[in-house]
């Protein structure tokens, strides 16, 4: 537990006024923050679009076995990759794995469309350095008072801090990660990852039904309207689950748990919990926080795959409740 819970509490820095003052940030130059830009905005819109496209081709049609189990396969594959592999394996080392197993990780991660796995890490890892304060890549409270203030933090949290010029540098926050050559190649191989999350769903609704009708359904549900439901899924971690919810333990940040996003983003969502504890591999510390992600790190541990798995101590739940 010690080890990683220094990587939710790296609390030394200082708080500047501006980015560039900040250990491991600096601002992009200007083709970077373009082409940047230009991909936030494709991975924002396209999904979007998908889901749009499919509401509107297939009103009053029912949602068939085959695309509905599309949809929810590549649901659940894509929210492991991302809660399982991104959040608590690769960002926090909450638990270790064999290479075969990290490598599923990154790629049913990348599947999910939300940027590289180094990426992803370094931009978590300093979310967790700052969170809430300065600094913080994506926090709900840092836009202004009032309502105003608050609903242009939500919108920031969820989707605006993708077209921030920031660039958050890894060899400060993730240097053990860059250490993995492996890890560096599925990183680099991004974009086949994202194409194989639409290809497998596409491939999959052509054979199952064998009509293209079939296949195009399956592009469409399995791919971009998952992409679509995932993206925001995961977002409202950032957004709603700093904002909406219970604060049971001491957190130095606006962490709040809270039972919907938790449900749908596997556990996640009970991110005050996370943040008091974020080198845990359980999420979900009461009997009653469906935590599926937690269930999945269980399994694997049952099954000799996962080892090293840190949870807090019943004393580290009473003392962080009480000093709440
Ligand atoms: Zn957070
Ligand atoms: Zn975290």
């Amino acid at each position: 537990m010690s080890e990683v819970t220094k990587l939710g509490s790296q609390a030394k820095f200082k708080t500047p006024s501006k980015p560039s003052d900040f250990p491991g940030i600096a601002m992009a130059s200007l083709p970077a923050q373009k082409f940047e830009r230009t991909v936030a905005l494709t991975v924002v819109i396209m999904p979007f679009l998908g889901f749009l496209a499919a509401i509107i081709l297939f009103w009053g049609y029912a949602l068939g076995p085959v695309e509905l189990g599309l949809l929810i396969g590549m649901y659940a594959a894509t929210i492991i990759g991302i809660g399982v592999g991104f959040h608590r394996h690769f960002s926090h080392r909450a638990f270790k794995t064999n290479r075969v197993v990290r490598v599923i990780l990154a790629v049913l991660g990348s599947m999910a469309a939300q940027g590289p796995v180094l990426f992803w890490a370094a931009i978590h890892r300093r979310h967790h350095a700052y969170s809430d304060q300065s600094g913080d890549p994506h926090s709900p409270h840092l836009h202004g008072k009032g309502i105003s203030g608050l609903l242009r933090g939500l919108w920031h949290a969820h989707t605006g801090w993708l077209f921030v010029h920031e660039v958050t540098d890894w060899t400060h926050y993730i240097p053990d990660l860059l250490r993995d050559t492996l890890l560096f190649k599925v990183n680099r191989l991004y974009f086949a990852w994202v194409f194989l999350g639409l290809l497998i769903p596409t491939v999959l609704g052509g054979i199952l039904t064998g009509t293209w009708v079939g296949t195009l359904q399956g592009f469409l549900w399995g791919g971009l309207v998952r992409t679509f439901l995932v993206h925001h899924t995961t977002w409202s971690v950032n957004s709603i689950t700093h904002v909406c919810g219970t604060h049971p333990f001491h957190s130095r940040d606006q962490s709040r748990n809270n039972f919907l996003i938790a449900l749908l983003a596997f556990g996640e969502g009970w991110h005050n919990n996370h943040h008091a504890f974020p080198g845990s591999a359980r999420h979900g510390l009461e009997w009653w926080q469906i935590d599926w992600n937690g269930c999945v790190i269980r399994i694997l541990e049952r099954i000799g795959l996962a080892w090293d798995v840190k949870v807090p101590t019943v004393r580290m739940l009473v003392e962080s409740r009480r000093s709440r």
